[in-house]
């Protein structure tokens, strides 16, 4: 599902990816998103810490549903497809780097490949999850940003990895997405010296909810531009502890935050009310949400706000009357749901205003979902000279940072 390679992007890829992707990838990643926080839920009513461990190897999807693949362990290309007959083994590599290729992409550890259903194939990398994590921090942000910064996105990224890596562990044959849907994750070509310190000198370093010797590891959310106001997890999503934690930020602090990004605000648009009648009917019928039945948007409303004024509720009145309420997320992922060729709404963070036969959506500020670390805030407190303890534990208040391994 990747759309563009692009190297060296003026924006992280993560916001470039969510820029571009349809409502679908985004939508399911929410849903995804929505049912590690009811794991999460779940899992916080246990006893005692989960934070220690050995270093795990996780495991990421890095190519999925295609009809053969091309592997290279350093003695030649070798082509598998579902009908190969040999996928049940492990590509380790020949080479003295210890780098194994598929399909062209060089990667750190194992590759695995499996047959599906469909008579396609996926291959899973299994990897270390620090050596994972040199191939997502700088295809999360630009690796000339201040080491600061690429040091708490390596403590956020590996907190959310290692969360994943828990509460996935034997319900599907991998871990982690390696694209937004988890993380952006594209290997060792993407692999860059200051990135690569930045995980290093932040080994094991994880973030943690609880009273000490309680801690629990949570999935820690980020992304490109609050806008100037982060939003609760529980809001975005849709569910609760621990993940409440994650408040808004303080207006002060977001105030000076993150307005060198390219979509700290963005220009109104309008979509007529025919077509996102359309849109809402194909993400309600997907989503199985009541608004999946609507004949004709009458009226879009914002009716309420998070306590630092970001958009938390939306509802849709029908031509016939009836009210559908949207969480702001929800809002952005129905009227992104099969836009084509128009624009998008790149975060929920907008006013939309009655134009007749059309909505406008008017103040867009930022850029995903807003919930957790700000990336474009962290460059600026990184520039200002805070640590990467200062940046993680104010973008998660309450949290504490440990040490997961040695
Ligand atoms: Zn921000």
């Amino acid at each position: 599902m990747r759309i563009a390679r692009r190297r060296r992007p003026r924006v992280p890829t993560w916001a470039v990816v969510i820029g571009l992707l349809t409502g679908l990838l985004v939508v399911a990643g929410c849903w995804q998103a929505a049912d590690q926080m009811r794991s999460a839920g779940v899992a916080a009513r246990g006893g005692s810490s989960d934070v220690s461990t050995e270093s795990p190897v996780v495991r990421v999807r890095v190519v999925a549903g295609e009809r053969s693949v091309q592997i290279d362990t350093g003695s030649g290309p070798t082509q598998l497809s579902a009908a190969s007959g040999n996928l049940d083994r492990r590509w380790v590599s020949s080479r003295a780097d210890g780098v194994v290729v598929v399909n062209g992409r060089p990667y750190r550890g194992a590759l695995r490949v499996l047959a599906q259903g469909n008579g396609t194939v996926d291959v899973i990398n299994d990897v270390s999850i620090d050596d994972y994590l040199r191939g997502v921090v700088p295809s999360e942000v630009f690796a000339s940003w201040p080491d600061a910064t690429l040091r708490a996105q390596a403590i956020v990224a590996r907190t959310f990895a290692l969360y994943e890596f828990r509460s996935r562990g034997g319900r599907r044959e991998f871990d982690l997405h390696a694209d937004v849907r988890s993380q952006v994750y594209k290997g060792v070509e993407a692999e860059r010296p200051s990135t690569n310190r930045a995980v290093e000198s932040t080994r094991g370093m994880v973030l943690a909810f609880g009273p000490r010797g309680k801690e629990r590891i949570f999935p820690a959310y980020f992304s490109s531009t609050c806008g100037g106001i982060t939003q609760h997890g529980a809001d975005a999503f849709g569910l609760e502890n621990p993940v409440n934690g994650i408040v808004p930020l303080r207006a002060r602090d977001a105030q000076q935050g993150c307005r060198e990004s390219p979509r700290y605000t963005w220009p109104e648009f309008s979509v007529r009310k025919d077509e996102l009648s359309r849109r809402f009917r194909k993400w309600g019928q997907r989503e199985k949400h009541s608004i999946g039945g609507i004949s004709a948007v009458r009226s879009v409303a914002l009716v309420e706000r998070n306590e630092l004024g970001r958009p938390r509720v939306f509802a849709v009145t029908d031509s016939s009357g009836r009210k559908y309420q949207l969480s702001a997320e929800q809002m952005r992922n129905a009227t992104n749901a099969s836009r084509g060729e128009g624009q998008i709404l790149y975060s929920s963070f907008f006013v939309p205003v009655d134009a007749g036969n059309s909505i406008r959506f008017t103040e867009g500020r930022g850029w995903g979902h807003g919930v957790g670390m700000c990336q474009y805030c962290a460059a600026a407190w990184g520039k200002r000279g805070d640590s990467e303890r200062e940046i993680v534990l104010r973008s998660y208040p309450g949290a504490m940072l440990v040490r997961a391994y040695p």
